[in-house]
């Protein structure tokens, strides 16, 4: 495998899959330099259906590999929510300033031992003949009991993880990569790429 298409043209997501990939002489093709334009609905039950979708949706009208992932918080107290519905939970436009303090005004009186929580990644890669590879990680951490750190996106200023005493968004980038849920699916997304040469 030459060249596989990324179904995101999230541009972290594309440089970190790229980095990631180079070391197998694979070149990382963004979506949007492709001439795939359609709507993909993410109707699955789970991260791995989600990604499913995704990569077989866009390696049907391209006809070349597809790397795709789907990704999100579960809170443990909250029954796994948001889940899959992570990105629109509290409101798809809401900041995550907001939606984090939300969050921690909703876990506001739940003891440490109850805030466990962990960031999940499913990736699947769709070949253009019907096989599809998927993998999925996780990092584990709770929801620390304030917003914390510039780093990151989304949920990881609130994401604490004990080991380092500090939240996900204040790790370096490169320190998030070695033990994050994408870093993990995607090095064992190689190590099953690796497999099929
Ligand atoms: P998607 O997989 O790009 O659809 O991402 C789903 C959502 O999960 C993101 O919009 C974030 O809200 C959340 N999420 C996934 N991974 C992370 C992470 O590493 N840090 C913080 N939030 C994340």
């Amino acid at each position: 495998m030459k060249e596989i298409v990324l179904a995101s043209s999230n541009k972290g997501k594309v440089r970190e899959v790229e980095m990631m990939m180079m070391d197998m002489g694979i070149k990382v093709i963004p979506l949007s330099e492709t001439t795939f334009t359609e709507e993909i609905e993410e109707n699955g039950a789970t991260f791995e259906e989600n990604a499913v979708i995704k990569a077989k949706a866009v390696a049907d009208v391209l006809g070349v590999p597809v790397l795709a992932d789907d990704s999100g918080l579960e809170i443990d107290f909250l029954d796994k929510a948001p889940g899959i519905y992570s990105a629109r939970y509290l409101g798809h436009d809401t900041p995550y300033s907001v939606k984090n303090q939300m969050i921690l005004e909703k876990l506001q009186d739940v003891p440490k031992e109850q805030r466990t929580a962990r960031f999940v990644c499913s990736m699947a890669l769709a070949m253009p003949y019907g096989a599809v590879l998927t993998t999925t990680a996780t990092m584990e951490g709770e929801i620390g009991y304030e917003i914390k750190g510039e780093n990151g996106f989304g949920y990881d200023p609130i994401f604490f993880l004990p080991e380092f005493g500090m939240s996900s968004a204040e790790i370096s980038p490169e320190q998030k990569n070695e033990i994050s849920h994408r870093g993990k699916a995607l090095r064992q997304m190689k190590e099953e790429i690796a497999k099929l040469k």
